[in-house]
């Protein structure tokens, strides 16, 4: 595992990249359309005024008098020049002129110019013909003291249709002038500069806030799970910055209860295994000696002893074994249908002698057979586990009921009673993990081995079955599971 890999980009770096590049994306957009396009836009803006006023003109070209209001209103409102000219027999007559004052092309054009533009919008398409001047360039009479440096700047645009009439054909020339935003496009541009500036100054002073606000917590809690990788359990994770955060946080102050836990359990494990270890062994030996070195104590008591310790030892090797093969997944479950009742009851004439010689009371109820798929002996296992609690629980009562009942869903429940000392609350959801005791002085286990339940567990949870404590102190506890029930073969 690399511990201080910096070769990843950091956020901030992040950030600043991602927010430069939308706020530099920003700036050009508005480049392009506030700056670069700008006298375009103005430029077709004029362009749809004049095709505006030309087309509303031809809707009404045989009504002199409308003509004559239109010309008015688009002079009043727009500053622009309109002339209509009738042709008959090539002779040209005009019938409508604006009224409004400038240097407008078309009011001081000669004859001549005016028939080329007749002739130009005559053979264009849709007969209409567009021309772009400035003012300058076509009237240096008009660049005297008034006009002075306004000449230069301002332009005009032209516009002239051939429009057919009932009775004869009409010229339209509609004639503007206009201010190009020269002047404007530069201040816009100075203006432009100082947004810029503003704009990049502001994304990186953000770029560094954000990345600061969404890295500190991150940071913080990679100090903290480093101390959890070193194998120190006792740490917080702080729950400050934001949603995501806060539950990262608290998913890793959970792990980091757990593992706690787990290490608390491991090293228990040990002490305690090493303590079931070691008694046996202790006895075995030392009866061993006494057996060797001692004349007439070749008794069979002692030697009972040392099958008594052996056998122990062997049970507590054995569920080791099966505890670490059902952890580990390497179980294979032989399922089979069998009758669970059946089973059960004839399981239980094996605890006959402790109902003979210690006086337990062990009753089993059941309303009718019950069939169910599953691994026979490991179901019998949990049955024998569960009932070996009760008796080691089960303190003076000595009373055991197991019960089987069919539930909702065609399921079966198996339950194990006993009236003994029962569990504590806080200690219920743990009494299901390897070796925990509910009196954490280790004893050592007179009929299990201390592993009886996460044996439980974990045969339980192979086949899928739920399974559950009820219990209360002083009133003992109601072990259960329950399993799919199914039809006889
Ligand atoms: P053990 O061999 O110690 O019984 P188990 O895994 O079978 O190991 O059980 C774990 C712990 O759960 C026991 O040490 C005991 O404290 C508690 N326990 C289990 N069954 C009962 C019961 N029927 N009544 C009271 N406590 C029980």
């Amino acid at each position: 595992m690399k511990q201080n890999d910096k070769s990843g980009i950091s956020i901030k770096w992040r950030m600043l990249v991602y927010i430069g590049a939308f706020t530099l994306f920003m700036l050009l957009l508005v480049w392009v359309f506030q700056v670069l396009l700008l006298g375009r836009f103005y430029e077709s803006t004029k362009l749809s005024e004049l095709n505006a006023a030309a087309d509303e003109i031809s809707e009404n070209i045989d009504d002199e008098e409308a003509l004559s209001a239109l010309a008015l209103k688009y002079a009043t409102e727009y500053q622009m020049y309109i002339r209509i000219f009738a042709t008959e027999n090539g002779v040209s007559e005009q019938i409508v002129s604006g009224q409004v004052f400038g240097s407008f092309f078309i009011r001081t054009a000669n004859d001549k110019e005016l028939s080329r533009l007749t002739d130009l919008a005559a053979s264009s398409s849709g007969k209409t013909y567009f021309e772009r001047r400035t003012v300058r360039e076509n009237y240096p009479e008009f660049d005297d003291a008034e006009n002075k440096g306004k000449g230069e700047d301002r332009k005009e645009m032209i516009c002239v249709r051939i429009v057919s009439g009932k009775e004869c054909d009409y010229v339209v020339m509609l004639n503007i002038i206009y201010t190009p935003l020269g002047a404007t496009v530069t201040t816009l541009m100075k203006q432009f500069s100082w947004i810029c500036l503003v704009l990049l100054g502001g994304a990186l002073i953000l770029a560094a806030v954000m990345s600061k606000w969404v890295s500190q917590p991150l940071i913080k809690m990679n100090e903290e799970a480093k101390k959890l990788g070193k194998g120190d359990f006792d740490v917080s994770f702080p729950r400050d910055g934001y949603l995501e955060t806060r539950e990262l946080a608290d998913t890793l102050n959970f792990a980091a209860g757990e593992l706690a836990r787990t290490e608390d359990l491991k090293k228990e494990l040990i002490a305690n295994l090493s303590h079931d270890l070691r008694t046996p062994l202790t006895m075995i030996t030392g009866y061993g000696e006494v057996i060797r070195d001692i004349p007439g104590e070749n008794t069979p008591e002692n030697i009972q002893v040392i099958i008594d310790e052996s056998t122990h030892l062997s049970e507590l090797v054995n569920d080791l074994l099966d505890l670490s093969k059902i952890q580990s997944g390497n179980v294979k479950y032989e399922y089979e249908i069998f009758d669970l009742t059946e089973s059960v009851r004839s399981t239980l004439g094996r605890y006959k002698k402790f109902k003979e010689h210690d006086g337990f009371d062990i009753s089993f109820e059941a309303e009718e057979n019950i069939f169910v798929s599953a691994d026979r002996v490991r179901i019998l296992q949990v049955v024998c586990n569960l009932i070996n609690n009760a008796i080691n629980y089960s303190g003076d009562s000595r009373e055991i009921r197991v019960v089987q009942t069919s539930v909702a869903n065609g399921r079966v429940r198996v339950s194990v009673s006993d009236r003994g000392e029962g569990i504590p609350p806080e200690a219920l959801p743990d009494i299901w993990d390897r070796y925990y005791k509910v009196d954490r002085i280790h004893k050592r286990a007179t009929v299990g081995t201390g592993l009886g339940l996460s044996i439980v567990k974990g045969i339980l949870e192979g086949h899928g079955a739920s399974y559950g404590v009820e219990s209360k102190v002083g009133h003992g506890s109601t072990f259960w599971f329950e399993m799919p029930m199914c039809s006889k073969k």
